[in-house]
């Protein structure tokens, strides 16, 4: 799997050399009952082979075409049921070659040959799976899931068998109303060691998300245990019977409840942006305000819709980028390239510099806006007025 480290390497690559070429290569494996792993293969292999005629490679690019075989040699290999999702990054010119397994976020299997590497699709890898924790408890038990991609481990255990006060001691009748007052001591005392346990993984970083599974008559006094770091962590909780509930329905449940708390979340960010750019707060909208809010730094994440693209140009020299198709820089005279599509320069600028990027599925509101919004940190010209005012 891909770190972050990792990513942001690939988003500061770009060709310079003459006959360079950044190759990105995704492969997703079909689902389809009817479709046999050896068609994928034969899928991907026909990318690369029309790719290859496309752009009719020739001596020039016989590095290229090295790293096209290497890729198409891998793509013959890819058959068989641990076929799993894939992107490959090579730039031989330059010494570079990168293979990770995904979660299935490729839309489809595609190849991509520019002057850096085509990173787009790895976006939801950071926005859409986080490090995510299922905890299941009851009154005496919990354990502690640890759910990453599309891995699946068990961190760890918590047992808290109460002790029996006087029940079996024959005294039951006589003792019952002290013995309760005890188990309900007990019960709190097993919901405070699992709100420790679950405080110092959050604080250790080993989740970023929680979702808990337990009684519905148990989850109010449980979630009153947790500590508030824990809470903001808690995307929700499900009823769950400890003693039945297997791990595959513990996962489906989680994963349920994170697929929800996205679509709000991302629901909540788009509202943000376009509040915020209609009342000249912090969100713009469109792609000449986003661009423009990205140079001067502004951009706290962008949102563009999953298949967005459009034509921009940047310029040779300072990087700048604009939606006008204009031969010349703006800012620095120098001459332009065009981008067939904004995202090859656009989305690893925002790698490069920590920016959120969150894909989302098109819909009504964001193609009213363009398919492009960004929330930001800071609105530079306020602030420049703001001090003018004050001067
Ligand atoms: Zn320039």
């Amino acid at each position: 799997m891909i770190s972050r480290e990792e990513l942001r390497k690939l988003a500061s690559f770009e060709c310079r050399h003459p006959g360079e070429l950044a190759i990105s290569f995704y492969f997703k494996p079909t689902t389809a009952h009817d479709k046999s792993h050896r068609e994928e293969a034969i899928v991907a292999k026909d990318v690369i082979r029309k790719t290859m005629q496309e752009l009719q490679l020739n001596g020039r690019n016989r590095e290229a075409l090295n790293d096209l075989e290497r890729i198409l040699q891998l793509a013959e290999r890819l058959h068989g049921n641990q076929a799993r999702a894939k992107a490959v990054f090579a730039c031989s010119t330059s010494g570079i070659w990168h293979e990770f397994d995904l979660p299935t976020v490729a839309a489809s299997t595609k190849l991509y040959v520019n002057r850096r590497f085509h990173l787009k699709p790895l976006v939801p890898v950071f926005s859409e799976y986080p490090r995510l924790w299922v905890a299941l408890v009851d009154r005496q038990r919990a354990r502690f899931l640890d759910i990453q991609f599309e891995q699946f481990r068990e961190h760890g255990v918590l047992m808290n068998p109460v002790p029996r006060h006087g029940r079996s001691d024959g005294y039951a009748g006589y003792d019952a109303g002290h013995s309760e007052r005890h188990e309900e001591n007990d019960f709190r005392r097993h919901y405070q060691l699992v709100a420790e346990f679950l405080k110092s993984g959050a604080e250790k970083k080993q989740f970023e998300a929680l979702v808990i599974g337990c009684h519905d008559v148990n989850w109010p006094e449980l979630q009153g245990q947790l500590h508030p770091y824990v809470q903001k962590k808690l995307l929700g909780h499900f009823s769950a019977d400890f003693n039945t509930l297997t791990d595959a329905q513990a996962k489906q449940e989680a994963e349920r409840i994170l697929q929800e708390s996205l679509q709000r979340h991302h629901e909540n960010l788009i509202r943000e942006a376009i509040e915020g750019a209609k009342s000249n707060g912090l969100g713009v909208t469109g792609l000449r305000r986003v661009l423009r809010a990205t140079e001067m730094g502004e951009v706290e994440t962008l949102l563009m819709a999953a298949d967005y693209t459009a034509r921009a140009v940047e310029c040779t020299a300072c990087g700048h980028m604009d939606s006008h198709m204009v031969p010349y820089c703006p800012l620095c005279g120098r001459a332009t390239r065009q981008l067939n599509d904004v995202c090859e320069a656009l989305v690893p600028a925002a790698i490069k510099n920590s920016i959120g990027m969150v894909l989302l599925p098109r819909d009504e509101t964001l193609d009213r806006v363009g398919n492009i919004a960004a929330i930001l940190r800071f609105r530079a010209d306020r602030n420049t007025n703001q001090l003018l005012a004050a001067s």
